[in-house]
């Protein structure tokens, strides 16, 4: 076995990399991975920098340069569905890419030929973050995730993605891990704590929970690793 974690931005990965103690760090593909042995088993992280290209290249680079079979994604999102508030857990039902658009030739949004508007997640990682949930007492809310190339800061965008996707969160990363995750049969799970509520306060809200929210996936994400590897 052996496990990718990711995030987008340093902070996303710090509190992991902490916990994993020392790491050999080696560089790839214009950027740097930090390979360990945990608890006997084998971890790979890194963080891709922000959007879909970029986590698209790094879950590639992972399954298919460090041969990784698993791969966990933590970090943080704007909140869509209000129930979910700063520092919340979000787990990806399902992800889909809400600026795919070719719906001028009568496709729905998100969707091109050979692709599908959703990708499911692993539905065995979401059982164990369900175990893990109650361990800890937390509440982990299961929802959809709409990712795209951009940061939303605005309702009228936040509305447009509820009625094409009826996602509870957005991001910049997961549907693409997710595509390639799918394509390459790699089970993998997205965990995501609100920073903001991609509405016109979001910028700052993200710059004041970025942290903080990306502490609470991490650990999170840390004790869904201590479950896989016992
Ligand atoms: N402040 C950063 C940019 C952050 S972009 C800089 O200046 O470099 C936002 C990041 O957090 C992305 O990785 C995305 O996945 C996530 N995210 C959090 N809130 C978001 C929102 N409202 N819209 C889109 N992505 C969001």
């Amino acid at each position: 076995m052996k496990i990718a974690i990711m995030g987008a931005m340093p902070e996303e990965i710090a509190p992991i990399l902490e916990k994993l103690g020392s790491y050999k760090t080696t560089k790839y593909a214009d950027n740097e991975y930090y390979e360990t042995t945990y608890k006997g088993v084998e971890i790979v992280v890194a963080y891709s920098k922000i959007g879909k290209v970029f986590s698209t290249l790094t879950a590639s680079t992972m399954i298919q340069y460090f041969n990784c079979d698993k791969l966990l994604f933590s970090g943080v999102a704007g909140a869509i569905n209000p129930s979910l508030k700063i520092g919340d857990l979000i787990v990806a039902s399902k992800l889909s890419q809400h600026d795919l658009d070719i719906t001028a030739f009568g496709h729905p949004m998100g969707f091109v030929p050979g692709g599908s508007v959703f990708v499911e997640a692993d539905k065995s990682l979401i059982e164990l973050s369900n175990k893990v949930a109650l361990e800890l007492g937390k509440t982990v809310q299961e929802g959809i995730i709409a990712t795209g190339d951009q940061f939303v800061h605005d309702t009228v965008v936040k509305d447009n993605i509820v009625k094409h996707f009826k996602a509870d969160a957005l991001e910049m990363e997961g549907a693409s891990v997710a595509v390639v995750c799918n394509a390459l049969n790699i089970p993998f799970f997205i965990l995501r704590a609100i920073s903001d509520t991609a509405d016109t306060d979001a910028s700052f809200s993200f710059d004041e929970f970025m942290e903080s929210s990306a502490i609470i996936s991490a650990e999170f994400i840390m004790r869904m690793v201590d479950k896989i590897v016992d």
